[in-house]
């Protein structure tokens, strides 16, 4: 599938947040060539991205530039990179706009916390070992290659993705696991699975439910979304709880689940 990128100038950097403990959010571009079926970002973006999900990504050329204004006036605080994008999509590779502003917020003393599915983030191992502020977070739905593939289309495949993670944690990265959302696909042999690299990575383990959107009518989103309404989360939600606590994984809901 061709992308078509955009490039616009952007009027602000950092985002007021509304998840707990996160005091802004950035992010460095508008749409996500990862193209996850289930992202519901699209919601949240002008009509051209949301539609041709994956397929239109917009450039915030400038961000930059805005962000070293900003972070003269602004309070220190904690900054998510990224909500509603992934820093680390292939796009990424050529702009650099991520290592820009990663750098910039590090130097200026910001925390960050990085939400990724794409190993691209090991080319920034550099800044995110010189700086004890920085911490990274894979999202991994499911171990299996195939189903990734489908859900995930554009990302890291999961194996490389844990890699990833390996190496970032030995490097002495603090980590982290986003669970989420939960396929309605995945057993309980698989998120022992998760949950174990997440034990073996010292990383700590978020999770989400599959939550159904409009959007989520037909092809695999439907699919999966009726399988979603039928689930019983609560069991499912508890049983993270219990087998994070018997491997001694700390664990959390993202939301409020
Ligand atoms: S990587 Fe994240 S932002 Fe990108 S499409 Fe997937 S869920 Fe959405």
């Amino acid at each position: 599938m061709g992308v078509s990128v955009i490039r616009k100038k952007s009027r602000t950097a950092l985002g007021k947040s509304n998840l707990p403990g996160v005091d802004y959010t950035l992010n460095p571009y508008t749409g996500c060539m990862h193209g996850c079926v289930y992202c519901y970002a699209r919601l949240y973006c002008p009509q051209e991205v949301g539609e041709g999900w994956g397929a239109v990504v917009i450039v915030k050329e400038n961000i930059a530039e805005i962000l070293a204004k900003e972070i003269r006036k602004k309070k220190k605080g904690r900054v998510m990179v990224s909500t509603i994008t992934d820093a680390y999509q292939p796009v990424e590779r050529n702009e650099r706009l991520t290592r820009k502003v990663l750098e910039m917020l590090l130097n200026s003393g910001f925390r960050v916390s990085i939400q990724t599915k794409s190993d691209l983030v090991l080319r920034d191992l550099d800044l995110l070992t010189q700086s004890k502020l920085a911490d990274v977070g894979f999202t991994i739905t499911t171990l299996d290659e195939k189903l990734a593939k489908e859900i995930e289309p554009n990302a890291t495949p999961p194996q490389r993705r844990v890699r990833a993670l390996e190496r970032l944690s030995s490097e002495g990265v603090k980590t982290w696991i986003f669970l989420g959302p939960i396929i309605p696909e995945l057993d309980e042999s698989e998120i022992k699975e998760i949950i174990e690299i997440a034990r073996f990575t010292s990383s700590m383990l978020y999770y989400d439910i599959y939550r159904v959107k409009s959007f989520m009518k037909t092809g695999i989103e439907g699919i999966l979304a009726e399988k979603a309404r039928k689930m019983n989360w609560k069991t499912i939600t508890t049983k993270i709880r219990e087998i994070c606590h018997r491997r001694g994984v700390k664990v959390a809901s993202a939301f409020w689940y």
